[in-house]
């Protein structure tokens, strides 16, 4: 481990979605502009290994990592936020930190002393941290602690940051707690009581921090930062506002930069403050902010009511319309509502620019998004699917376009005459549902003259999945003699990774998730491409 190495602590109090993510995220970018180089971890107190099987609507989205980790939304903003390479050692669960005890307790390996949460639970917690400091020659580790301070399930966290302060010292280490100061709304008044019993609970389990982040509806006033400081410990400077932002969260990072956020994090550790350089991301914001086109893009889901569940199709969408100076509408179709209703789907998509279908599980919607993406190849809209979406496309191509009534994949109907799409040998024995999909970054070869080819400029990319289902390869034949391409394959076990109607303007599907690897100032050639061609395809029809 680089002896240099600091750490930084996120903790949150009060509630929970204060947006600790974003904030961590915001912070790391500001240093790695400042010529410093970070890693983030995220350390989530829940008793799952990973949150790979639970359901969206409890969680979000599931991220993936290069290395084939599912892991929180929030490492998402890590990656699109920071230039650092994120893996599974990023993503800490109480789960995984119970699994290796007990597994080496089943070894013998404590050689008869009793197991308990201090030290044995809270120095696997630290070994983790750790780590992370000794695989990558870092600047800052940060780490973000998951949930709220005065939680059951996170004492064991903040225990094993207090004994690391403990160990290292405060030169090597900060802590950031991230409170809330709500406005009462018939006084119109900030109060800071939750803020007050927020830390007082901190440091009753050890933790004095250093830095106060105070979500709030407007900044702090001068007179309520000192109140804050004098009863919480801090110095005034150190007290940040994190106003709810109206506009972008890209613009979050420019809000804690104003209040030297970044400034008083380097003086804490007496490292320079060298200038922040950060031209990529303020020409992005640039553009961001001054929009000279609109572009309206349909997501067909299931999922449609949460924010969370397609984050990082949201984002990426976004990268891409910024590319193309186009200011971005997002049109939330409901799958469910859309099957329910099939005479509304021409109204529906009237005013739509693109249509996007987006990864899922399950049968339900499913005749839905069929329909949407039938709706886009006839009429000549442009068409993104992805994963799911990409199984829904070779549905709908199989029935409408071959032929083959009934077509369908197997996760949705076993007994299908034509299963497009299916298992793989070695899958359908597989009994287990956590990490057991296909997950990660695998090589996806470009065929010469295909769409994709053109689009990424490359012969081959690295994409990350996460699905069970593939495309069967006996029907190969048959959507070719059809009309259909496949752009994109898998070559060490020739698996279909994208497909394309060359006849169509736009018509491209991918198995594996693109979203996960676009970023605000390196948006995805997919997305950048998809969103041009919606909005070549708004001109014309309007
Ligand atoms: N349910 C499908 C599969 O497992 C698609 C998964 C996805 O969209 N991420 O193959």
């Amino acid at each position: 481990m680089n002896i240099n190495t600091k750490f930084i602590f996120v903790t949150g109090g009060v509630c929970s979605s204060l947006g600790k993510g974003i904030s961590i995220a915001s912070l790391g970018l500001l240093l790695e502009g400042h010529g410093y180089k970070v890693s983030i971890i995220k350390m989530d107190p829940y008793l799952n290994i990973d949150p790979g099987t639970m359901s969206p609507f409890q969680h979000g989205e599931v991220y993936v990592t290069e290395d084939g980790a599912e892991t929180d939304l929030d490492l998402g903003y890590y990656e699109r936020f920071t230039s650092a390479e994120y893996t599974r050692k990023n993503s800490v669960t109480t789960g995984q930190i119970y699994y290796t005890v007990i597994q080496r307790e089943r070894r013998g390996d404590y050689l008869g002393r009793t197991v308990q949460v201090i030290p044995h639970i809270t120095d696997e917690i630290k070994s983790r941290v750790y780590n992370v400091a000794a695989s990558y020659d870092l600047d800052f580790v940060m780490v973000e602690i998951g949930g709220t301070v005065g939680d059951i399930e996170s004492i064991p966290f903040i225990e094993a940051i207090r004994q690391i302060r403990q160990e290292l010292g405060s030169n090597r280490v900060l802590n950031v707690h991230v409170t809330l100061v709500p406005t009462l709304s018939v006084a119109g008044e900030q109060k800071t009581k939750p803020t007050q019993h927020s830390v007082k609970e901190l440091m009753e389990l050890g933790i004095i921090p250093d830095i106060l982040l105070c979500r709030s509806g407007q900044l702090l006033t001068a007179e309520l930062k000192s109140k804050i400081a004098l009863f919480c410990n801090v110095s005034e400077r150190n007290v940040i506002s994190a106003v709810d932002i109206k506009g972008f969260i890209y613009e979050i990072p420019y809000m804690f930069h104003d209040q030297k956020y970044d400034d008083i994090v380097l003086e804490h550790f007496k490292m320079d403050v060298k200038p922040l350089k950060m031209r990529a991301w303020d020409n992005f914001m640039k553009s961001l902010l001054n929009p000279m086109k609109h572009v309206r893009i349909a997501v067909v889901g299931k999922y449609i009511s949460l924010q969370d569940s397609y984050r990082s199709i949201y984002e990426a969408i976004l990268h891409g319309a910024t590319a193309n100076n186009a200011r971005l509408e997002i049109v939330r179709v409901d799958s469910e509502d859309l099957e329910n209703k099939p005479e509304s789907t021409g109204d529906l998509f009237n005013d739509i620019d693109g249509i996007l279908v987006p990864g899922g599980f399950g049968d339900r919607g499913i005749e839905g998004k069929i329909l949407a993406i039938s709706h886009a190849r006839k009429n000549t809209i442009p068409f993104f699917g992805i994963c799911l979406g990409l199984e829904c496309a070779v549905i709908e191509f199989a029935r409408n376009v071959c032929g083959l009534a009934g077509a369908n994949s197997k996760e949705f109907d076993a007994g299908t005459a034509y299963p497009v799409i299916s298992l793989l040998e070695d899958q359908e024995i597989v009994l287990e549902k956590g990490g057991t999909m296909r997950l990660g970054a695998y090589l996806c070869q470009l065929a010469q003259g295909s769409r994709v080819r053109a689009i990424y400029g490359t012969e081959s990319v690295m994409e990350r999945h996460r699905h069970r289902y593939e495309f069967t390869n006996r029907y190969r034949e048959v959507f070719e003699a059809n009309g259909m391409v496949f752009g994109g394959v898998h070559p060490a076990i020739d698996l279909v990774e994208t497909i394309e109607l060359p006849e169509h303007p736009w018509f491209i599907a991918s198995q594996f998730h693109p979203e996960f690897k676009s970023k605000p100032i390196k948006p995805h050639p997919l997305f950048r491409d998809f969103i041009r061609a919606s909005l070549e395809y708004g001109m014309k029809s309007s």
